[in-house]
């Protein structure tokens, strides 16, 4: 019977094993994005968000940098669906969470935060320049087909880090900022 050397590996048998690792890696890979992104728009989920959201909070404290976070809210959604119906409703999320993607810088965070509600975090950002960003998303939507072909429009609010802030307080004046978006007549953007 042939011996086998123990410090030899079989080539077959290691082109197997890579392959085994190879198929784990992309298994692992595949789970973690299904754990930190919405699967309907791609976009970071809720849960990642308000993590990342955390440590970008510590570090503004930390180390005294501006933080910004602009909510996204699209107008007359209820209607939309009501005259289109979900699936196109569906679509216009989709599309919209690529406009986003598109539209925001390297390091912005944005995240379907929950139904027809987009948040984006901007690190290092101050509110002079984080409504910019905003006024740039909601006038670059007619570049998408779908989006101008139903003329989808957003109202947004923005808000940065103010010493002693959380998370909540933060969501509350960007929400705050965005029903003044919404009185005022929706399709714009305002600051608090
Ligand atoms: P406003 O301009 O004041 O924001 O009016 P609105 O109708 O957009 O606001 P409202 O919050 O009353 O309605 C949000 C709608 O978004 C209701 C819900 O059916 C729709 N929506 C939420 N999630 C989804 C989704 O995943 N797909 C679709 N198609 N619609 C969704
Ligand atoms: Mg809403
Ligand atoms: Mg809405």
């Amino acid at each position: 019977m042939k011996k086998r050397n123990p410090k030899v590996i079989d080539p077959d048998f290691k082109k197997h094993i890579e392959g085994v690792l190879a198929e784990v890696k992309n298994s692992l890979f595949e789970l973690h994005d299904t754990a930190i992104r919405d699967e309907k728009t791609k976009l970071y989920n809720h849960r990642f968000f308000k993590n990342v959201f955390e440590m970008e909070l510590e570090k503004a404290k930390r180390e005294m940098q501006n933080l910004s976070l602009i909510i996204v809210d699209i107008d007359f959604f209820k209607k939309f669906n009501d005259s289109y119906g979900h699936l196109v409703g569906d679509d216009v999320l989709v599309e919209l969470a690529k406009v986003l993607q598109k539209t925001v810088r390297k390091y912005d965070i944005p995240s379907r935060f929950g139904g027809e509600e987009f948040f984006v975090l901007l690190p290092e950002t101050n509110i002079a320049k984080a409504k910019k960003v905003a006024e740039r998303l909601r006038l670059s939507l007619p570049k998408n087909t779908l989006l101008k072909k139903y003329n989808v429009q957003i109202s947004l609010g923005v808000t940065e880090y103010k010493k002693l802030d959380t998370q909540k307080r933060m969501i509350n004046r960007a929400d705050k900022a965005l029903y003044i978006s919404k009185k005022n007549g929706r399709n714009q953007t305002n600051i608090l």
